[in-house]
């Protein structure tokens, strides 16, 4: 289906447009599911910005853009539909260009895309609403974070909710357009294998790793005082861990999915004072390198003389309810690591008795890979067939979606996109959603603002040494998949 829509980009120069959203509207248009009769309202706030927009959308397709997409001919017909703006959104007079080009024709669909710094929602959404620029099929998309707190969030939220009805609002977490992140709601709710064994009966454990290589340069401004907590727990890893928590929704409706993960954010149980403390640890990183390739520190890449700021994240999480109260979700996230790696790992049981007592069994683990490829790894026990006797070996059964015959790489931006362009929110957060979230992390964030308890771990590594002593106190391991 082809969608003719007007698009307005706010953010059109900075690091998220030009690395992710715009090559994703470029394959929407590429694969013929946006029109090329649309038109896309590039906007920037600085002079070069503006000036360059072509230059630079250019320059970016063909820096993020896999080989086979960079069609000439394409990306010349995705040009002719960029209109570049100059904005600045705290001056309401610069709207007027944006206003008169929008207003001359109109297209079906509206999308504004706010890919600026989250202060700037309530502004942008005020203006919008006095330019007169909010119709019927507007949609508004918001980028993580909603705010550093609840109260910050509340007041994003309430100030979008005074000229956008709920219907019109898509906040985006990029994570659950991921086609893993989907067919893990395909997995549990369209086989009746897994879905029996989902409970605390049959699961031991569950762990939520987003360890990233890259650090914080580029991304300084934003990054310094806000850290790992609020930047990847508050919303990817909780979003992961709803996802693997929830009941099952009456239908796959946006309504009925947003209820479910609401319940789980709710029931998660609150970390105050000492258990924070007992069930957290933050860390930073410093100095350090693989491959005889040194890497800068936490305060050499944000040239502060001191900074208490995390950079690393581990937290043993429960959820209070029948079905998970007896099992820990232990979240990790970090920068700096070792790998670039994305997985939740289903750590099932022992087998109640074990037969074969001269070997060491493994038990069951369901491995659910977001990066760096999409794929899901079931690790199970089954006879050697070399041997003779009854030997066991651990064996995987791999279901790796690229290597599928006829599959195709899936864009998370690109589809959650589409479904913004589409009214579909499945895959997008309530604000109960993002609120739930925050009134758990907030006092996490006080407990730490009052300790100052900041351990260090080395770029490079997997992290600092108390993220493994709290899962090992407990008798078990991080699961480091090759
Ligand atoms: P950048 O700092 O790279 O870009 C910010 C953009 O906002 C620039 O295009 C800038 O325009 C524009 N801008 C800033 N102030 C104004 C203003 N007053 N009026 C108009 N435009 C303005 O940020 P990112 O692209 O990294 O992030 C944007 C948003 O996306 C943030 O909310 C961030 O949290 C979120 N996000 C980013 C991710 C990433 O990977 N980068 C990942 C997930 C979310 P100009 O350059 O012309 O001044």
């Amino acid at each position: 289906m082809e969608r003719m829509i007007d698009c307005v980009l706010f953010g059109a120069s900075g690091d998220l447009a030009l690395s992710k959203l715009i090559p994703s509207i470029y394959r929407c248009t590429k694969e013929g599911h946006v029109s090329l009769q649309s038109r896309l309202f590039f906007c920037a706030r600085s002079q070069s910005g503006f000036e360059n927009m072509h230059k630079n959308v250019k320059d970016a397709l063909y820096r993020y853009l896999q080989e086979e997409e960079k069609d000439e001919k394409a990306m010349a017909a995705f040009l002719d539909c960029v209109i570049p703006i100059q904005v600045d959104i705290t001056d309401k007079s610069s709207f007027k260009q944006l206003k008169s080009q929008l207003t001359t024709q109109s297209n079906p669909t509206r999308v504004f895309y706010l890919a600026i710094p989250p202060g700037h929602y309530a502004q942008v959404a005020r203006v919008l609403h006095d330019q007169q620029l909010i119709t019927e099929s507007t949609r508004l998309v918001v980028e993580k974070p909603i705010g550093s707190d609840l109260t910050s969030s509340e007041s994003i939220n309430d100030a979008l909710a005074t000229v956008f009805s709920e219907q019109q609002i898509f906040r985006i977490d990029h994570y659950l357009g991921k086609e893993t992140v989907q067919n893990l709601l395909a997995m549990r709710f369209g086989n009746s294998l897994f879905e029996r064994f989902w409970d605390a009966d049959a699961i031991d454990h569950i762990q939520i790793s987003i360890n990233e290589r890259v650090g914080v340069k580029g991304r300084v401004d934003y990054y310094e005082g806000i850290g790992a907590l609020k930047d990847m727990v508050q919303n990817h890893l909780l979003q992961l861990l709803c996802l693997i928590a929830m009941e099952s929704p009456n239908e796959l409706t946006p309504e009925s999915i947003h209820r479910e993960k609401i319940k789980v954010l709710k029931a998660l149980r609150p970390l105050t004072g000492e258990s924070v403390n007992e069930n957290t640890v933050r860390a930073q990183y410093v100095a350090g390198g693989q491959n005889n390739q040194m890497e800068s520190g936490y305060l050499e890449d944000t040239e502060l003389s001191e900074s208490t700021t995390e950079t690393f994240v581990a937290i043993k999480a429960h959820i209070n309810s029948w079905t998970w109260s007896k099992v820990p979700f232990y979240l990790r996230t970090g920068k700096r690591l070792s790998k670039q790696r994305a997985e939740i790992v289903i750590q099932f049981k022992d087998v109640a008795l074990s037969l074969y007592p001269e070997q060491q069994l493994q038990a069951n683990r369901l491995v659910i890979q977001l990066q760096p490829e999409e794929r899901l790894r079931l690790h199970m026990m089954a006879k050697d067939r070399e041997s003779l006797s009854t030997e066991l070996k651990p064996v995987v059964l791999d279901l790796n979606f690229l290597e599928q015959k006829g599959s195709y790489r899936s864009f998370a931006y690109k589809r959650l996109f589409l479904d913004a362009v589409d009214g579909n929110r499945s895959l997008f957060m309530h604000r109960d959603e993002v609120a739930a979230a925050w009134q758990w992390i907030d006092p996490i964030a006080t407990q730490w603002n009052k300790t100052h308890d900041l351990h260090l771990y080395r770029a490079g590594t997997d992290g600092p040494e108390a993220a493994d002593g709290l899962i090992n106190a407990d008798g078990r391991a991080w699961f480091e998949s090759e």
